[in-house]
């Protein structure tokens, strides 16, 4: 039989479909790889009938769309909140320093183990920002969705050039590897490679450009870090020395280069912020998606909201590494397309996305009492906002006939049992305030994780 053509059904008290009203008592008719219908509690009983397509209750839960973490780096995975607590530039160096020696298989074990990890928590697509390439072996491996942009670095315009033919040949190594889990995973799209230059600090614009230049011939986006921290503001503004001495060792002593000459730096103390300064070179548009976006003054998000540029608020990363508080409530009204990422596990301590969604919720909160901003629009954040970000709204982050099968399915502890509960229960809150635990995965119908003893027949 062909495998498109099987149908199932998947009953539980609670189906999320997003971009619709939370149905209870409900139940997704799927056809292979894709969801054909959601259907009411009475429709699904009828479907009880042997003749009927096969039935699988799995009870008091709650089913939504496979999660999308927008940020993260797989990479660091085997470095759990890594000396976090020295702020940025000290924890980027201690981190060099330490993976420095690194081969292949640590890579690959570091970032296996962080997508086995993400697939624990129901996230479906990652976004991923990786130095070794090993995330995109991980994912296939997994069987996760999601988008890898190789970094790039290089803050010498004078070798953009070569930096970039150097990029290229990583690039195409990384996509001829011979893995045949990988192979099959770029071909049919389930992951894909972009480019990621890594920061305004750390890649001068002429090679930015070239990286631009190559996405957009490639319809690829573009991943970055921006206004991560109120130093890469400052140095931008005027001049911060611990930045530029990080430089000196990241580029020059740590590579066991030559100290480079400050006149490379010509780009820098334009006396503009990180955003302003890629909007003076061009460099904002709508195939960049950027995480962070802490150090941003209005401006700077107007200049954000009209170029299209998506943003990854990643709350626990900010806080963990003593980068401040994302002005979420304003990219929120300004209409910023906006996700959420965990950043890594060296900067976070789990890749829960529903925790994630918890803090950004709780912080906003705190910061913007009045604010609006709650459990569903969170989900809403790690789902279909996600998916837009990814110009993928189309294919995932709701449950919608002709989307595909991405499905968290998500048991509600005991002591949140929703049978014969009053009707006020909210799902969304069962969800992002942490009384669920994640029973299945699903990506286009395939198991990829679960935590249940019976199997999907
Ligand atoms: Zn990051």
């Amino acid at each position: 039989m062909n495998q498109t053509l099987v149908k199932r059904i998947l009953k539980c008290s609670w189906v999320l479909p997003i971009c619709a009203e939370p149905k209870r008592h409900a139940a997704l008719l799927l056809e292979g790889e894709k969801i054909a219908a959601v259907i009411d509690a009475e429709q699904s009983k009828l479907s009880d009938d042997a003749s009927n397509p096969s039935v699988h209750d799995y009870g008091d839960a709650v089913i939504c769309p496979g999660l999308i973490n927008l940020h993260t780096h797989l990479d660091y995975s085997l470095l759990p909140s890594f000396e976090i607590g020295k702020g940025l530039l000290p924890w980027t160096k201690a981190l060099m320093q330490t993976v420095v020696n690194w081969g292949a298989s640590d890579w690959l074990t570091s970032a296996l183990q962080g997508a086995r990890k993400a697939a624990g928590y129901g996230t479906s697509f990652l976004v991923d920002s990786s130095y070794s390439g090993s995330a995109a072996h991980a994912l296939a491996e997994v069987g996760l969705k999601g988008l890898i942009g190789l970094e790039l670095f290089g803050i010498d315009e004078g070798r953009a050039e070569n930096i970039w033919s150097t990029w290229l040949a990583k690039y195409q190594s990384l996509i001829t590897s011979g893995n045949a889990k990988l192979d099959e995973a770029l071909q049919c799209g389930r992951v894909e490679i972009t480019v990621s230059p890594h920061a305004p600090y750390t890649v001068c614009p002429a090679l930015w450009q070239l990286a631009n230049k190559w996405a957009a011939e490639n319809d690829r986006l573009v991943l970055t870090h921006l206004a991560e921290s109120q130093q890469e503001c400052r140095w931008f503004v005027s001049n911060d020395q611990e930045m530029t001495d990080h430089l000196r060792f990241a580029f020059g002593s740590f590579r066991g280069a030559q100290p480079f000459d400050e006149d490379i730096l010509s780009w820098k103390q334009s006396g503009c912020s990180p955003v302003e300064h890629l909007d003076r070179h061009q460099l904002l548009n709508a195939n960049l998606l950027s995480a962070h976006a802490v150090a941003v003054n209005d401006d700077d998000l107007a200049k954000l909201g009209s170029q299209g540029v998506s943003v990854a608020h990643c709350p626990r990363s900010n806080a963990r590494l003593r980068n401040g508080y994302a002005p979420l409530e304003k990219m929120r009204t300004t209409g910023l397309k906006l996700g959420l990422g965990t950043d890594s596990l060296a900067s976070c301590e789990d890749l829960d996305m529903l925790a994630e969604a918890r803090f950004a919720v709780a912080l906003n909160q705190a910061v913007n009492p009045d604010s609006t901003y709650g459990p569903r629009q969170a989900l809403e954040q790690i789902t279909i906002e996600a998916a837009r970000c990814l110009r993928k709204e189309n294919e995932i982050g709701s449950l919608a006939p002709g989307k595909r099968a991405d499905l968290a399915i998500f048991q509600i502890d005991d002591r949140r049992q929703t049978k014969g509960a009053s009707e006020q229960i909210d799902p969304y809150e069962l969800l992002v305030g942490g009384h669920c635990r994640l029973r299945e995965l699903l990506i286009d119908g395939i198991s990829r994780h679960s935590n249940g003893h019976d199997q999907l027949g």
